[in-house]
């Protein structure tokens, strides 16, 4: 049975005031912060949490007395992709967050996922088999020869786990996002950028 316990919140005495120098997980920027509150058990007096404010951007920072730091990092892992079609963003935005939560099998599903609808988006027919998705991609140029067998690394990881129960790793997580990453850049923001004012016409 759930042990119900009073906690109770205080503010801390400046004389007791902990720090921690952590990267914050609202604005990434390595701080030194120091606690305003602290959460302890009512009956034993045990210290459970100290809330810390961040000096850069406020927001509040809970470090448990095991180390470890409440929210975990707010903002997302790879990079940010600009000029993708909104629905393509969104699901990119899906597969970054998946991963952030260490959610490897579904970052795997969600950038196979992708790769059909960046193939749809550029032209293909709908209803193809994934690996025609593949070849209209290979076809039409948008995959080089070379980075075919990333791609097929990628079908071949997410058809393992469709028919075996077995758990998509971290690094197999990693390799599908970042194939993903170069095909956007490559699909949607090289061509962008050549139209805009960098280049000069001659
Ligand atoms: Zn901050």
């Amino acid at each position: 049975m759930l042990d119900i316990r009073e906690w109770k919140w205080e503010k801390v005495k400046p004389k007791d005031k902990a720090q921690h120098t952590l990267s914050c997980p609202y604005c990434n920027v390595k701080v030194r912060a120091i606690s305003e509150t602290r959460i302890f058990d009512a009956d034993t007096g045990a210290i459970k949490y100290h809330i810390f404010k961040c000096p850069e951007c406020f927001m509040p920072i809970t470090i448990g007395i095991d180390g470890e730091i409440i929210p975990t990092s707010q903002l997302l892992p790879f990079e940010d992709i600009p000029y993708l079609p909104s629905s393509i963003e969104k699901m990119y935005c899906e597969c970054r967050k998946c991963f952030s939560n260490a959610c490897f099998y579904s970052v795997i599903m969600v950038a196979r996922t992708l790769i059909m609808h960046i193939s749809a988006d550029l032209g293909a027919t709908s209803n193809l088999r994934f690996v025609e998705y593949i070849n209209y991609l290979e076809q039409e140029g948008y995959i080089s020869r070379h980075n075919r067998t990333w791609v097929d690394k990628i079908r071949k990881l997410g058809n393992q786990y469709i028919h075996e129960l077995d758990e998509a790793t971290e690094d197999e997580a990693k390799l599908a996002i970042t194939f993903i990453k170069h095909l956007l850049i490559n699909v949607y923001e090289l061509p962008q950028m050549a139209q805009g004012e960098g280049f000069r016409e001659n």
